[in-house]
Formats: structure tokens, sequence, C-alpha cells
């Protein structure tokens, strides 16, 4: 079935101003889940001929249409994803109790099976066990291969086995139906896991014709790493080629022994020659691109950074960690929240650079539901930023 078309008007708040403007191509979406997405207060929304739109003729269900995660602002995709890592929250509460039984089951057959009466008893099994000990030893030099030490092993064994060879059959498939039991559960959580993860990186990931395309120079092969590759591939999937304009020319070159860092003049990202830390590193560095390429994006995370520590003093990098260097400086926020990493408070002395979209965009390529978390609104702001939202 074709998607549905209808006009409508979108009201968005802009620095406390009210815009508006009018979207040709709204399409009403199920959520990621198959929920129906309602877009501001508008709820179910009918077409002309009466039916909703995710019906087809006749009322019959038409199959969901994939959201359209690439047109998404950033608020849009952050609402859109904390739904469902709000769902998800919630089943992992429920899995909690689902484990902690599971677990006590298993506990509970290998406390039945070691309980059932043996051919010896404790006591025996006991003098059994320091006899074979004592055997093994006899040499001088601990030897458990001896005639001697294997038949007081085989004796042992057959004091500890069970007296009722079929209750112990019973007993042992307990515990391994328990077992099987608490792995198959573990798979499930694990798959669900994963398929979350998916999602974000899914709703992340522009569609082809919005994506940017880098033009790289430099050191061809540093640029040619597989981690330095994924990172670039990364990055383009992350960022509109509306967000670069016409700056997409990016020059690869080795940092060597110094950290990795992004020069605005010429637009050169110097990487560690070891690799750093794969993609993220590479990532962040674009992320100093980024911020460069489109004037919107640094003053969004500028006024970001200045709004968020309005009055708080500045600090030494130092104080943070010891591998910063002197004059490396930073402002805590002072809006009652914290930085994920005090690095995203970074003042730049020549000013009109920071650390957020570097930082936030690293953390959309690697961990973006962590961010989402921890700073829904620094989420939002570093997608439209990538997007060209702004
Ligand atoms: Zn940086």
């Amino acid at each position: 079935m074709e998607d549905l078309i209808i006009p409508r008007v979108v009201a968005r708040l802009v620095d406390g101003r009210i815009k508006l403007h009018i979207d040709l191509k709204f399409n009403p979406n199920h959520g990621p889940d198959g929920r129906f997405t309602t877009y501001g207060s508008g709820g179910r929304i009918q077409t002309p001929g009466g039916e909703s739109p995710h019906f087809g003729p006749g009322g019959k269900p038409s199959k969901p249409t994939a959201p359209k995660y690439s047109k998404m602002s950033g608020e849009e995709l952050a609402k859109e994803l904390q739904s469902a890592a709000d769902k998800r929250d919630a089943e992992k509460k429920e899995e909690a109790k689902e484990r902690k039984k599971l677990k006590t089951a298993y506990k509970q057959a290998q406390k039945e099976r070691e309980g059932l009466p043996t051919v010896g008893s404790a006591a025996e099994i006991e003098a059994a066990r320091d006899k074979w000990n004592a055997e093994c030893k006899k040499g001088g030099k601990w030897d458990s291969t001896t005639p001697e030490a294997k038949a007081v092993w085989a004796e042992l064994n057959r004091l500890r086995s069970p007296k009722d060879a079929k209750a112990a059959a019973l007993a042992d498939k307990k515990v391994s139906e328990a077992g099987k039991a608490s792995a198959s559960f573990e798979d499930k959580v694990r798959a669900k896991n994963k398929a979350a993860k998916e999602q974000f990186h899914t709703a992340l990931t522009l569609d082809k014709e919005d994506r940017a395309s880098l033009d790289i120079r430099g050191d061809k092969k540093l640029a040619g790493k597989t981690s330095v590759k994924k990172g670039i591939a990364r990055y383009e999937e992350l960022v509109s080629a509306e967000a670069l304009g016409e700056r997409s020319r990016v020059y690869i070159e080795n940092a060597g022994r110094e950290r990795a860092f992004y020069r605005d003049s010429d637009g050169s990202v110097h990487l560690e020659s070891g690799g750093g830390r794969g993609i993220a590193t590479v990532v962040h560095e674009l992320g100093h691109h980024l911020e460069h390429a489109s004037p919107a994006a640094r003053h969004a995370a500028v006024m970001f950074r200045r709004e968020k520590t309005v009055g708080s003093p500045t600090k030494s990098l130092k104080t943070v960690s010891k591998a910063y260097d002197r004059d490396e400086i930073y402002k805590e926020r002072s809006d009652g929240k914290k930085w994920i990493d005090p690095y995203m408070g970074k003042i730049y002395r020549r000013g009109g650079s920071t650390e957020l979209l570097s930082m936030g965009l690293e953390m959309l390529a690697t961990k973006p539901d962590v961010l989402l978390k921890k700073d829904p609104e620094l989420f939002a702001l570093v997608v439209n930023a990538a997007r060209g939202k702004l």
C-alpha cells in the first residue's frame, strides 16, 4: 500500500517563539513496535473518506509502514526512542523478577540432587576422601594415576553415589532442565537487548538520499584503515548533506603520538597513529568538522553550553584527569544537572567552539541510548545539528 500523504500545519517552538509551517509530506506512521504514533494533540487522523489511514479499503488493516526516522527532528526522535526505551525498562524489571525465580528453581533442584541419600554415610565419604588424598601424596609428588589411588577413587565414588539410581536420574534431569530454562531465558533477553540497540541504530541512520558524502583527502593510508573508514561511514549515516552544505572536504592526517584533534583552519582531522579509540575518535573529530561546517550547529552548541553553565566558575580539566593539558578549562553545569562527561563543558579560549557536538556525535555513534537517557536535551540538539534542523 502506498504511503498516505496528508498536508498538515506544524507548529514548533523555536527559541520561545511558535513557528508554523506546512508539512506536505506528513505521513502518519506506526511506531516501531506497531503502535500508532500521534503527532501533537491530533490523535488518529481521519481521511476524507472517513477511514483511518492505517486501514486499507474496506477497513482491512494495512501493513504498518516503517517510521520515517530519517525525516524526524531530534525532539521527535527522542520521543520515539524514549517510549521504546521506557517499554524496554519496564520489561527489564519483569525480567529481573523472572531471573530470580529461575535461579531459585535451579538452586533448589541442585540442593535436592545433593540431598539424595548416598551409599556411604557422610563420615565414610570423608574418610575415603582423606584416604585418596594420602594415596595420591604417597610418592612425595601428587600422583592420582597409581593403581592404588585409582582404586580408592573408585571406592569414594561408590560411596558418594546415590542409593536410589532412579531418583538420582530424575533429580539430575530436574537440574538440567532448570539450567536450560535459565539459559534460554537469557538468550531471549539478549535478543531483546540486541533488538533495542538495533532500533537506535536504525532510527539514527539517515536514508541514503539524505546522507552527507565526505570528500576525503590527506593521508590515504590512514583514511583507509578499517576503523577510520567505519568512523567516516557512520558519520555520513548520522549527518545530512543539508547540515554540511558545501563543506564536505575533510583531510585525514596523522597526529603521531599526539592526542587526536581537529583543525578548523584547513578542515583537517588528525588521528593518533595507533588508532586511538577507533570509530569513537574518528566520529568525535568529525563532530568538530560538523560544528565547523554548520554555523547554525556551532551557534546552537555554544548557546547550549552558555545557557547550561551560567554563573559557573571556570575550572581546570586537570582536576578531572591528569591526562588533560594544563591550559584546558571547562565549566560545570549550573542548571542542577551534570555533564555526562566534564569535557563536554570545555571552553576554548578563542571561543566559538565546543566539545558538545563532538562528544555528542561520538555518543550518538557508540552509545546513543546512554546519551538519550542521561541528557535528552543534548541528544535532540546533536540530532538536529547533524540533520540540519536548527
Ligand atoms: Zn574534541
